[in-house]
């Protein structure tokens, strides 16, 4: 598959304040879960641990927090939100570890002039690694989303010009998702389209994005000093390169025919194939059986739901809607 060069005229991030160990020291870990943390991580990037947790241990004991500013823009904020939920260690541990949030409004204590002020600057400094969450709504000279009396679509423009790496998270960022769908009223596209092709970012969609995905693409970068391998529309291969249906624990029914024909059905009660309610697992790519959500309980298909293909565009829009079930005439075998 064709790969994508880190851009080269990205300015450089300016990270500096205490290492990472030293945060998380003085955020309570243990010397001795130090390691195993430095093994999560490198099993986060699908990497083997051998010499590869070495690796990202000497670049957590030795760089700083990378410098973030995090936007939100036409969505329903379940990314960050997914980020803050439970697990162990949370999401928001993971994340707040390693970056050095300076604007994040769900998140932040400043509110009004200060958090405007947090914004202004950081931008001013650069040097940051820009986090945008939500479509961006471009109608109406950008009046459908304002933040102090400033349109969005300025704000996003301003922020991306003086970062040194811009990031897309969850699937209305990355491809418009539900405000982009048909029907929709804001003009709402992804950032990468507003952007342009001269501003090259990391796409992370998923609906939610797995904060997996977001920490790792960062250590990535804090322990080689480069950003991940993407394929040629942005997106990391060791979130995004494995096919979902490959390794399905519900595989062997889909290749003997035996498929869910309806919910609560023998089949379901069964764990049998989902294809014929809808399941995209032969479409997507994602390290969602791996990784799972909800601190590595669960993810779709384990749960006896399809894969909705939430990683891919138009995924709102696909043929057949979100959960409504394929032709019955539709053994997969043709895919
Ligand atoms: Fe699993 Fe879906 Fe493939 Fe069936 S179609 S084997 S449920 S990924």
């Amino acid at each position: 598959m064709q790969t994508t060069p880190v851009q080269e005229s990205d300015p450089p991030v300016l990270a500096e304040g205490p290492t990472i160990r030293e945060v998380l020291e003085s955020n309570g870990m243990a010397r001795r879960d130090f390691l195993r943390y430095c093994g999560f991580l490198t099993a986060a990037l699908a990497l083997p641990q051998l010499p590869y947790r070495e690796a990202v241990a000497a670049a957590l004991t030795a760089k700083p927090r990378v410098p973030v500013l995090w936007l939100n823009g036409q969505d329903c904020n379940g990314n960050i939100e997914s980020l803050i939920r439970s697990g162990s260690p949370t999401p928001s541990e993971l994340l707040l570890d390693h970056l050095a949030v300076n604007y994040v409004e769900l998140l932040m204590a400043a509110a009004g002039s200060a958090a405007e002020r947090s914004r202004t600057a950081t931008i001013a400094k650069g040097g940051y690694v820009l986090v945008v969450e939500g479509g961006i709504p471009t109608g109406a000279s950008g009046a459908y989303c304002t933040v102090g009396g400033r349109a969005f679509t300025d704000i996003v423009r301003e922020a991306a010009g003086k970062a040194a790496k811009v990031i897309s998270v969850g699937t209305c960022a990355s491809w418009g998702g539900v405000p982009a769908a048909r029907g929709g009223v804001t003009g709402a596209v992804d950032l990468q389209t507003f952007l342009g092709p001269s501003k090259r970012i990391i796409r992370l969609p998923g609906c939610p994005v797995n904060a997996v995905n977001v920490v790792g693409t960062i250590v990535h970068f804090i322990t080689f000093g480069k950003w991940p391998s993407v394929n040629q529309n942005g997106l990391p291969f060791f979130a995004y390169g494995e096919e979902i249906h490959e390794d399905c624990p519900r595989k062997d029914y889909y290749e003997d025919g035996k498929f869910v024909l309806a919910w609560g059905d023998e089949g379901h009660q069964k764990g049998w194939c989902l294809r014929k309610m809808g399941c995209r697992g032969p479409e997507t790519r994602a390290n969602c059986r791996e990784k799972k959500f909800n601190g590595g309980t669960s993810y779709n298909i384990a749960s006896g739901a399809p894969c909705y293909g939430c990683v891919l565009p138009k995924f709102w829009d696909a043929p057949g809607g979100l959960i409504q079930a394929l032709p019955a005439d539709d053994e997969g075998d043709d895919d």
